[in-house]
Parts: structure tokens; C-alpha cells; sequence
């Protein structure tokens, strides 16, 4: 699925993971792509070289820390300076996990974890919509997940942003939809990145497994499909909503999450 014409795409959380996959796809599909997340300055630049090699787009890095709403402001100031006309697609995609049980969650990991998916996102938003309104177009896609439609004991702060990542989703492409903008909320199953390769490390250690015993059972199991979700499946189902024809799709949440929520 091609994005039709010379878009302008801001990804957060590109530097690796399912963010990463995304702006290839759509650096791929001929839109200029800003990278943004925290890295070490030798894999960002490894990320502007791959870019620049492979793909025909003008791809620039702004850094941000989401946890300081001051960096937020700082990074759409500074990719206005570099895209005076604003962006076209907006992928809210930055994200962590901290799993830990709800009486012992610590409060400056649930400021963060609301800090980084929820606020950003609506700062990000809240900045962009008027260019994209101005232009007539735009796609705005929250990466919420599985987690925003059921839950699991050790996540229930992840689940709380990330359903409310589905909310903002909504409310959002009501106010956007008469101006050609449509604003979704995909959900992810269990996908293989450092996220989730964190979470295996700690259970491995907590069952006395190794790291591959603890990785083929839980890929083995987690999805009806006995199979991870891959990031270019992920990118793929991103470029179709990012595609004119998804212009009907809005204020939806869509599951991608090999029949995970559908038990
Ligand atoms: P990842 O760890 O590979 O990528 C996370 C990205 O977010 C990185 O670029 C990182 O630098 C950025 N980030 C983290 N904290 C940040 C901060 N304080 N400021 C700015 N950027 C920050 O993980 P991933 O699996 O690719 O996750 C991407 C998104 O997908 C997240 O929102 C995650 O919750 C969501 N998700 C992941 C899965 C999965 O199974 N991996 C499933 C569903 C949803």
C-alpha cells in the first residue's frame, strides 16, 4: 500500500522497534521522515546513513526526552524550522514497559509511563492538528495495544495509557474528521523488540531458564497464532491507514494481535 503523494511523517520512538520498521516503510513509500527517541549518538547515525543510502526521502533526527513536556515543545519547534508547513502524518508510537503489581507500582514509573504515551501524544497532537487542518489532510495513529483492550497482572498502568491512548484516538478524529484527517489507534499483539525481549530476560532469570529456553516458550504460547506479530506487519497495516484509501478508517481501534483478544 503506497502513500500517494510526498508526505511529511513524524515517527516517535524510530530509533528502534516497531517505530523504526514504520518510518522505513514509510521512507519506502517516498515520505520524508523525522526520527525521534532516546539513543546513542552511533545508532542514530547509523539510522541517518541507512536512511539516506536506501530510501529517495529527507530524513532528519530531533531529539526529545518525552518525560520534560520543555523537550516537547523544543522538538516541534525545531522540526517547524526544518518542515515550515508542519507535518502530514503523525505516528504517537514512543513507549516503554514497566510491569510490577499495582500496590508496589512505583509513582514516579506511573508519571513517567503517562508522561511518555499519553501526554506526548496529546502534546503532539494538539501542535500538529492545526497544519494538518490547514492543508486538508493529515493521519494521526496512536500505537496503543493489546494491553488497551484487556489487561494482565504487573501492567495495569500500561494498560490504563494505552487504553487511554484508544480515547484520545477517538475524540480526536471526531474533531479532525471534516478536515481530511483521520486519527486511529492500532493494538499490537506481543511483537519481538527490545520491549519485549526485556520482559523475557527477567522471566527467564525468575524461572531459571536461559534466554532462549524463556524466548521459544513464549513465543511458542502467547499468541493463538504460537507466532510473535513482526514489526513489518505492524509498518504494513501503519502505511494502509496512512493511504488516501484508508480515509473512511478513523477513530478506530484496530487489533493486530494474531487473535490474542479475541479468546
Ligand atoms: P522499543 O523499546 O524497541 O522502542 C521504544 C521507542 O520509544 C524507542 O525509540 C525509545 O527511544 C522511545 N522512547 C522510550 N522512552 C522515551 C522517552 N522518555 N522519550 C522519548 N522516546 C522514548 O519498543 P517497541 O516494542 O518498538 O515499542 C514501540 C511502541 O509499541 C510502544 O508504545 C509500545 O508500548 C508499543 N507496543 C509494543 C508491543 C510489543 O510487543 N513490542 C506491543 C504492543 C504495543
Amino acid at each position: 500500500m503506497a502513500v500517494e503523494q510526498k508526505r511529511v511523517a513524524l515517527v516517535t520512538g524510530s530509533t528502534s522497534g516497531i517505530g523504526l520498521a514504520i518510518a522505513r516503510r514509510l521512507a519506502s513509500s517516498g515520505c520524508d521522515v523525522i526520527i525521534t527517541g532516546l539513543a546513542d549518538q552511533d545508532v542514530i547515525d547509523s539510522i541517518l546513513d541507512e536512511f539516506k543510502k536506501n530510501y529517495k526521502c529527507r530524513c532528519s533526527y530531533v531529539g526529545g526526552d518525552f518525560t520534560k513536556e520543555d523537550e516537547i515543545a523544543n522538538l516541534c519547534k525545531e522540526i517547524t524550522t526544518i518542515h515550515p508547513e508542519g507535518i502530514d502524518i503523525l505516528i504517537n508510537n514512543a513507549g516503554f514497559q514497566y510491569v510490577c503489581k499495582i500496590d508496589e507500582y512505583p509513582i514516579d514509573m506511573w508519571n513517567k509511563m503517562v508522561a511518555v504515551h499519553l501526554t506526548a501524544s496529546f502534546l503532539l497532537i494538539r501542535y500538529f492538528v492545526p497544519y494538518m487542518k490547514k492543508k486538508g489532510w493529515g493521519r494521526i495513529i496512536n500505537t496503543s495495544s493489546q494491553m488497551g483492550l484487556i489487561s494482565t497482572p504487573g501492567k495495569t498502568p500500561y494498560s490504563a495509557v494505552k487504553a487511554a491512548l484508544i480515547g484520545l484516538a477517538k475524540g480526536t478524529a471526531l474533531e479532525t474528521a471534516e478536515y481530511g484527517i483521520t486519527c486511529n489507534a492500532i493494538c499490537p499483539g506481543y511483537v519481538e523488540t527490545d520491549l519485549v525481549r526485556k520482559q523475557i530476560h527477567v522471566m527467564a532469570k525468575n524461572e531459571s531458564k536461559t534466554f532462549d529456553q524463556k524466548r521459544n516458550e513464549f513465543f511458542g504460547s502467547c499468541h493463538p497464532s504460537k507466532k510473535p506479530v513482526t514489526v513489518e506487519q505492524v509498518s504494513g497495516l501503519v502505511a494502509y491507514l496512512c493511504s488516501d484509501e484508508a480515509a473512511s478508517t478513523t477513530g478506530s481501534a484496530i487489533s493486530i494481535d494474531a487473535g490474542y483478544t479475541a479468546q
